[in-house]
């Protein structure tokens, strides 16, 4: 049946998403770690790597880069666990990535949703990040499997304690913080009772809280500077059941935005796309620094593991456009208050596709006046005028007022959304 499935996979994601996708990038701003896990680059045992945190000045200077010649507005903030980079670290590190503004070619670009990968962190912290205005909460639970996770996570360190990482998602709906994700280190463990782990999860918090995972992201286990261990798995998975497990999430969890990263080659990133992926990194580094320069080059590719696609924001946008996908910078949504609860009501009704639809044209307009080559942009305007098309014919009683917003940003006026 995995014909059928795929191809149900990809009209379930029309459904829902259409042709959106939402590209980010990741930002690592500290390399320090406590923790111990067989796998990780970062991990406390591994002599090999240089460790440093970026200081605020460093931050706000690797979102320049990102938001002010890339032409980013999302970011995942990737932390490690330690007390130098503890929450208020993180708290102070997100104030300086929101302060940022940077001129552009006709307006200015900033980063409007800042999301973060970081360790389980309390009720009281996730309510301060909550404040603060953090976009998604992810935190990967590595593997479903207790063996397994206490094999690769040594009981002596934080990260040890299952339960603590696998309740921290409870934590963070009960501190306010409803746009959670969910993940999984497929390699670890039988890529099956992964899925099936995550599916349970997810369906967990919608029982208890009403709201299901934001966001599930699904990485394979990738070679890493000085880590045997990722060389000798035996549940790795082949690109054959990554399109399996792929196509089932998307099958199980229709409302769920599903995230590939970097760590992917270009090619399985494409097919992924087809299956049900709806968000994927660009012009990725992961090393300190790196974006601004001031990471050593092979330090930045090799530290906690090796990329797989290196290409810029505007590469991945043109073929995205090539194949008639738009790309998506909204970030509408969080910031009026659609989250949790309400924006899960508006995907199962229809709703958010309309608000997304508007917001998708109106920044992809913003993003092509400011960033786009001559190429991205000659083959992203036929694109950008069907879409107008639709919108004129599906929703006549808002055109006017999307048409108003439209001209005003061709004007070079900025963040106009519904
Ligand atoms: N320290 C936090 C934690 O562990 O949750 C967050 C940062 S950690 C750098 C982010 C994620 O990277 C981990 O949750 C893990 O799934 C992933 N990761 C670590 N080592 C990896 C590897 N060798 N290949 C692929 N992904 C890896
Ligand atoms: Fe630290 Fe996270 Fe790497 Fe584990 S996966 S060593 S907790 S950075």
């Amino acid at each position: 049946m995995l014909d059928e499935m795929e191809k149900t996979a990809l009209k379930v994601k029309k459904k829902v998403y259409n042709n959106r996708i939402v590209t980010f990038a990741p930002l690592y701003l500290g390399n320090f770690c406590v923790n111990d896990c067989l796998y990780c680059g970062f991990r406390k045992s591994n002599h090999k790597i240089k460790r440093r945190i970026l200081s605020l000045k460093e931050v706000k200077e690797e979102t320049k880069v990102l938001a002010g010649e890339a032409g980013h507005k999302r970011l995942i903030v990737v932390y490690g666990e330690h007390p130098l980079t503890g929450v208020d670290y993180i708290a102070d590190t997100l104030e300086a990535i929101y302060s940022v503004k940077v001129k552009t070619k006709n307006g200015y670009g900033q980063i409007r949703r800042a999301n973060v990968n970081a360790a389980p962190l309390s009720i009281e912290d996730l309510k301060r990040l909550h404040k603060i205005g953090i976009g998604t909460y992810q935190v990967f639970q590595e593997t479903y499997h207790h063996q397994t996770y206490g094999e690769v996570h040594p009981k002596s360190t934080i990260k040890g304690n299952y339960q603590w990482r696998l309740y921290c998602m409870h934590r963070a709906m009960e501190a306010g913080v409803d746009d959670v994700g969910l993940g999984a280190l497929f390699g670890l463990y039988n890529w099956k009772f992964e899925v099936m782990g995550l599916v349970a999860h997810s369906r967990e918090l919608e029982e208890r809280f009403g709201i299901g995972a934001h966001t599930i992201s699904f990485p394979r286990l990738e070679p890493a500077e000085n880590t045997p261990f990722n060389e000798n798995s035996k549940y790795k998975v082949s690109d054959e059941d990554f399109r399996k497990l792929v196509t089932v999430i998307r099958l199980a969890v229709p409302y769920t935005g599903m995230i590939i990263t970097a760590r992917e080659p270009a090619r399985i990133r494409r097919e992924a796309l087809s299956l049900g992926v709806t968000q994927t990194d660009a012009s990725t580094k992961i090393g300190i620094g790196a974006y601004s320069g001031r990471g050593s080059k092979q330090e930045g590719q090799r530290q906690q593991f090796f990329l797989g696609d290196t290409r810029s924001l505007d590469e991945v946008i043109r073929e995205y456009a090539k194949e008639g996908c738009i790309t998506s910078f909204c970030t509408a949504g969080y910031r009026c208050g659609r989250t949790g609860k309400c924006i899960m009501s508006y995907l199962k009704n229809g709703q958010e596709g309309k608000f997304c639809k508007l917001n998708a044209v109106l920044t992809f307009r913003e993003w092509l006046d400011d960033f786009a080559d001559d190429e991205t942009k000659q083959i992203s305007e036929k694109l950008i005028r069907k879409e107008i098309d639709e919108i004129k014919q599906m929703m006549p009683e808002v055109f006017p007022a999307f048409k108003e917003y439209y001209e005003r940003i061709k004007k070079g006026e900025r963040d106009l959304y519904f």
